[in-house]
């Protein structure tokens, strides 16, 4: 990904004029007015095992502002969001995790290509930076293609995830596993269980909203 200048943005702007989610103001995806001047901070959500935990910025409600960014960072090929990402997230995390390393969670290899990025790297990396962690995303691999999460029952998401995932030797002890959204938590349990066989100790995911 190249950086654009001012020029460059503003002409890119002109082209395809962006708004607020919230108000319509233009030139920016959410404004600061709107999304508040607090800093953004995670909260920790206890989880059953194998994860240790989860850390979410937001309540996910599809129609709420931040909903609605989500499934537009997702869907409509907006990687141009991740901007907004990168202002926002998090430099301190409610757990200590000092010598952890982050990991995505993968999309199946012709999925990231047909969408042109996976948008849990995208997050995981501006976050990694943030927090000066290293940021490993080749851990996972998912090995074959799964139907998408949404509209499926708990029971089928386990089922449609299970043995999706295979991991390298885990980078490191604690390991943060990165999504953009965390709904039942089946794709991350796999992930988890995946990575704790491979020699991580503790598995903390982190997502932009937790689902209710
Ligand atoms: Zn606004």
């Amino acid at each position: 990904m190249f950086m654009l200048g001012r020029f460059g943005k503003t002409i890119l702007n002109c082209l395809f004029p962006i708004y607020c989610v919230e108000c319509r103001r233009e030139g920016t995806w959410w404004c600061r007015a709107c999304r508040g001047t607090q800093k953004q901070s995670a909260h920790f959500f206890e989880t059953p095992s194998p994860l240790n935990g989860l850390l979410a910025i937001w309540s996910y409600h599809s129609e709420s502002p931040v909903g609605e960014l989500i499934q537009q960072f997702k869907y409509n090929h907006s990687s141009a969001i991740s901007e907004l990402w990168a202002e926002i997230l998090p430099a301190e995390l409610p757990v200590a995790v000092a010598s952890a390393s982050v990991v995505p969670v993968p999309l199946y290899s012709r999925r990231e290509r047909e969408r042109g990025y996976n948008q849990a790297k995208i997050i995981g990396r501006f976050l990694a930076g943030k927090l000066q962690l290293p940021f490993i995303p080749d851990t996972l691999k998912r090995v074959r293609a799964t139907r998408q999460q949404a509209r499926l029952s708990r029971l089928e998401r386990e089922e449609n995830v299970r043995g999706a995932f295979i991991s390298r030797p885990a980078p490191s002890e604690d390991v943060i596993l990165v999504d953009d959204v965390f709904t039942t938590g089946a794709t991350m349990g796999e992930c988890a269980a995946a990575l704790k066989a491979n020699g991580a100790r503790r598995v903390f995911g982190f997502v932009l909203a937790k689902g209710e």
